[in-house]
């Protein structure tokens, strides 16, 4: 193969493949895409003018649906792959991959038959492109695109709008700068009227890339002919205008084949009065190579402009990719080693917040330094010590007998009856450590950006560390109720002994029995009692935060994932891999990204290639 036609070749390969990937600019207008920055051919004339038939004889194949009429009533993508001589000629459509079609007039019939499955059985248009690749010896590169013919008047079962339809989108093809445009125009009728120079001088004004192509030649009418044209005085282009002679539609019902059409416009040529001085320059198989051959410097001109464009795609996509995630290993081994990867990467986050660095432990710190003694300072002691509730106690404790010095019984039932409302205050601080803990959790699965990609590994993690949680809460409440009972189990004694002997105070041994049932002996009583309680209290408002720290928070940064742990442990491949099941939408972006990756990067490849070869 020369450079020229690796060149289209490859540029028609790269085009292919952003077609399967759908990442081509339709008329839909989507983002210009590699395909939009690479040149094409379409074909604009009025309708009849013999756009099909044009197309056809560049491609020396029979395949398209032709005829009088809004045949053409969807754009055609035609690809052209030149194969290896040799080989089988076959046709693909995007829309059915998996078939070959190696008899052409099944393609037609195929053409036909995708374009009613868009617009019915109707004269009606649809922008949605078909696309169509050949791969064959005997055709040059070219990427060609067929569209409907432009009208003047709706015919019946048309909306009004379709003359207007239908040029607009003609004109979302032709007006891309890298379109190259074939404008079709009969020789039998004026040039003046043609509707395809018309459209061809607003979208390209310079003409430079616009080649005129006449047809009909044969059915100009005796002793007229087209040389004013074809000769350029009719209408100047930058490229010289080509005559063609197709097959009338007496042929084509006659089944004419190709190879016999394409020798008869060469006899037609070099057997006319008029135009055999021109007969190299004109034809099917003289525009084929000038187009290709136009095509080719333009693609040289554009390389490096593509080249940067692929680069710069290939880094989005590269970014992309890393955003999310690379794809995950399939065998066990792998598998484990990420969810522990996963693991750590969370459990650290986790400890930031803790430790600091992340905002949140200071929560704990609340818990301890404001909810704690604002529920001790709460407690009702005041009721529970009132007069009134001290001389009941007192008395019920001392039973048919009245205390003789001092109610000892009293004293040890209002002291453990009081301590019991610190197991309120013990607890609340214990289950308020425990929301903070699991609040962090949350937070920190939130936050850990690799497990994003994994709903159910993000579920189970949380769900092994609520569980975990929930046992520190379990030690923990019971290490500060124990520290409530122990205070309830063994008194302070020094505290009692430093205590004014009332009897001592009183200096007159004779009176105590008195004095025991007066208010002021039970108040005495009740102050005492609070006071051993405030300092109780103290005690445990200290002792209440080391016993949460140490069952709760100190247990989480130690052991929050040791579960998890034991149970991924003990997981066969299938299950390891459920646990990094991702979202299926995410998946399915990787996928495409990846696709698309390779593309680029083959085309980068190709591309430095060629341009090295040159
Ligand atoms: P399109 O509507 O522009 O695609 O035109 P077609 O390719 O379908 O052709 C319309 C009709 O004109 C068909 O019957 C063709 O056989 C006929 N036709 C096209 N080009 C020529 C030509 O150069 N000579 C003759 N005699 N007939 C032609
Ligand atoms: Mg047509």
């Amino acid at each position: 193969m020369t450079t020229m036609e690796s060149l289209i070749g490859l540029v028609n390969r790269i085009q292919r493949a952003c077609t399967v990937l759908g990442d081509h600019g339709g008329a839909d207008g989507a983002l210009p895409t590699l395909w939009e920055a690479l040149p094409s051919v379409a074909v604009v004339g009025g309708q009849s003018s013999g756009k099909s038939s044009v197309l056809e004889s560049i491609v020396g194949r029979d395949f398209l649906p032709r005829g009088s009429g809004i045949v053409t009533r969807r754009p055609l993508v035609l690809q052209l792959h030149k194969t290896e001589e040799g080989q089988p000629e076959y046709a693909e459509f995007l829309h059915l991959p998996k078939r070959k079609f190696t008899d052409f007039a099944l393609v037609r019939k195929e053409i036909q038959d995708e374009t009613d499955r868009l617009t019915g059985k109707t004269k009606q248009i649809s922008p949605v492109p078909i696309h169509l690749s050949i791969y064959s010896p005997f055709v040059v590169n070219l990427t060609l695109i067929d569209l409907p013919g432009l009208t003047k008047v709706a015919v019946e079962g048309q909306p009004d709008s379709i003359v207007q339809d239908i040029e607009n989108m003609v004109r979302t093809y032709v007006e891309k700068p890298n379109c190259i445009i074939l404008a079709i125009s009969p020789a039998n009728q004026d040039i003046a009227t043609s509707d395809a120079i018309k459209l061809a001088r607003e979208v390209d004004p310079t003409g430079e890339r616009t080649f005129g192509v006449l047809t009909k030649l044969d059915l100009m009418d005796k002793g007229t002919n087209a040389l004013d044209v074809l000769e350029g005085r009719s209408y100047k282009l930058q490229h010289p205008w080509v005559g063609i002679v197709n097959r009338s539609q007496a042929d084509i019902n006659k089944n004419v084949d190709m190879i016999v059409a394409r020798r008869k416009e060469r006899e037609y040529f070099a057997n006319s009065l008029d135009y055999s001085h021109l007969a190299s320059k004109m034809g099917s198989e003289y525009l084929a190579k000038l187009l290709s051959r136009h095509l080719e410097s333009v693609i040289r001109a554009r390389i490096p402009s593509i080249s940067s464009l692929i680069t710069k795609t290939i880094d989005e996509l590269e970014s992309e990719m890393d955003h999310l995630g690379r794809p995950i290993a399939l065998d066990a081994g792998a598998q484990l080693y990420t969810i522990l990867e996963l693991c750590r990467a969370f459990d650290k986050i986790f400890k930031e917040h803790l430790e600091g660095g992340r905002p949140g432990g200071d929560r704990i710190y609340g818990v301890f330094d404001n909810q704690l003694p604002a529920a001790l300072k709460k407690l009702p002691f005041d009721r529970h010590l009132s007069l009134q509730n001290v001389k009941k106690v007192v008395s019920e404790a001392d039973g048919y007998q009245p205390h003789l010095i001092a109610p000892e019984q009293g004293y040890r039932r209002l002291i453990e009856s009081s301590l019991n409302y610190f197991r309120g205050p013990a607890e609340a601080s214990v289950d308020a450590v425990h929301f903070v803990l699991k609040e962090l959790v949350r937070k920190s699965i939130g936050e850990t950006q690799e497990l994003k990609r994994f709903p159910t590994l993000q579920a189970e993690l949380a769900a092994a560390s609520y569980q975990s949680l929930e046992k520190f809460r379990e030690d923990s409440r019971k290490t500060v109720i124990r520290l409530v009972d122990m205070e309830a189990s063994y008194l302070t004694v020094d505290f009692f002994r430093k205590l004014p002997q009332e009897v001592e105070k009183a200096g007159n041994p004779a009176t105590p029995t008195i004095d025991r049932y007066t208010d002021g002996h039970f108040r005495r009583i009740a102050s005492n009692v609070s006071s051993y309680i405030s300092m109780v209290s103290e005690t445990l408002k200290n002792s209440i935060p080391k016993a949460a720290v140490y069952c709760q928070v100190r247990e989480a940064k130690r052991s929050l994932l040791n579960h998890f742990y034991t149970q991924v442990g003990k997981k066969e491949g299938k299950q390891l891999s459920q646990l990094l099941d991702e979202d299926p939408a995410l998946m399915e972006r990787r996928l495409q990204c990846a696709k698309r990756l390779e593309l680029y990067k083959n085309a980068r490849d190709e591309i430095d290639a060629v341009s090295w070869a040159r």
